[in-house]
């Protein structure tokens, strides 16, 4: 008889739904409290680990329900600022990337949330080779487990902002967030973790009716309808007067701060014009803004504007009220655009 493949990975599984499997193969609701603690606090990579265990339970797990385990294929260490970026290999031969950053606040971990990417983002090197599939939720919780180990370093903060557009993987994504953030597990505050989106309306709605207290960023990256279509595919479903709707929709739920993300391209959206423009759009929000440099991508033939000019951008912003940074290039002797290590292993 062929054997079934298994609906779940046994480190997909949240604590409450562990309970239940195991209560299915007759075992106390403590010992779901104990195979949680070895995947996701002392994080075993095999189930010969869990030495509390019967043989015969582990051997019904192992049977049942597989375990993902992710492999660094290759990793690249900054040699300005301790900066580590992570080639990591799944199960089935996939690879992804994960960003280490340090930073003055703690440690800072960026994972990705897909294999490649549907959106399309003109300037975006995760996107080009198109969306292979989504993470399983293990598979988002290992970036940051293997990168705590690896490192020896405790990880405060989680940015989902790697490979891929979170909310298009949306129920792993939310059982990703509560199983990190989970006392039985790494309990890591849900404030510490921020989710990046290029903008899907419904889900933005969707994830601010969960009123989980995380921070949101949004990739703005135009002051109109017009040049952000340009740009991001995307906008022509979700366009941005109902995507700003949706971020006001999320700070009236959560209380959260939106993060606006903005990538300066020169000659295209770094004109005092689209300064003001963003200025207007969003006077009045308690809001952060990050301006981002554009990253070159060797496919793309879009430029960063020089220093001088992002500093000017940042000081009409400014004019407005609005709370301003330009990111820091972390690790830019590897910085490659992310998704580019990706591309270039593939
Ligand atoms: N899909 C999500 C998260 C992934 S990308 C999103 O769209 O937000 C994280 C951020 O990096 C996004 O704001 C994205 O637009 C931006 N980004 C992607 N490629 C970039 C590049 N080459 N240079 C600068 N920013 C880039």
């Amino acid at each position: 008889m062929k054997k079934k493949t298994p609906p779940i990975d046994l480190n997909s599984i949240p604590l409450s739904e562990l309970k239940q499997y195991l209560a299915d193969f007759g075992e106390k609701p403590y010992r779901a409290t104990q195979v949680y603690g070895w995947l996701h606090q002392k994080r075993v990579s095999s189930l010969e680990e869990m030495t509390n265990l019967s043989k015969s339970l582990r051997r019904r797990l192992e049977e049942t329900y597989p375990l993902t385990v992710l492999k660094p294929v290759e990793i690249q260490q900054s040699k300005l600022d301790g900066t580590r970026k992570y080639l990591f290999a799944l199960p089935d031969g996939n690879v992804v990337e994960s960003v280490f950053m340090k930073y003055q606040h703690g440690n800072s971990v960026c994972i990705s949330s897909q294999v490649g990417c549907r959106m399309g983002c003109k300037f975006c090197a995760s996107t080009i080779g198109g969306l292979v599939r989504g993470l399983r939720p293990s598979e988002m919780l290992e970036q940051v487990y293997r990168i705590e180990e690896d490192t020896g370093e405790k990880i405060s903060n989680v940015v989902v902002m790697g490979i891929g557009e979170p909310l298009d993987n949306y129920d792993n994504l939310l059982t990703f967030i509560r199983m990190l953030s989970d006392e039985n597990g790494m309990h890591l505050s849900q404030r510490s973790i921020t989710v990046s989106t290029c903008g899907i309306v419904p889900r933005i709605h969707q994830l601010a009716d969960e009123k989980i207290p995380l921070t949101l960023a949004l990739s703005l990256h135009a002051p109109t309808q017009e040049k952000r279509l340009a740009l991001m595919p995307a906008a022509s479903s979700y366009r941005l007067d109902r995507v700003l709707d949706a971020c006001d929709y999320y700070f009236a739920k959560t209380g959260r701060r939106v993060t606006y993300e903005y990538s300066l391209i020169r000659g295209f959206n770094d004109a005092k014009e689209d300064a003001q423009g963003l200025g207007k759009l969003l006077n009045g929000k308690n809001c952060h803004v990050n301006l981002i440099p554009v990253n070159p991508v060797e496919e793309r033939p879009y430029v960063q504007p020089k220093e001088a000019v992002a500093l000017e951008f940042k000081n009409q912003l400014e004019k407005y009220k609005i709370n301003v940074t330009i990111r820091r290039g972390m690790g830019r002797d590897i910085n490659g655009a992310c998704g580019q290590l990706r591309k270039s292993y593939i």
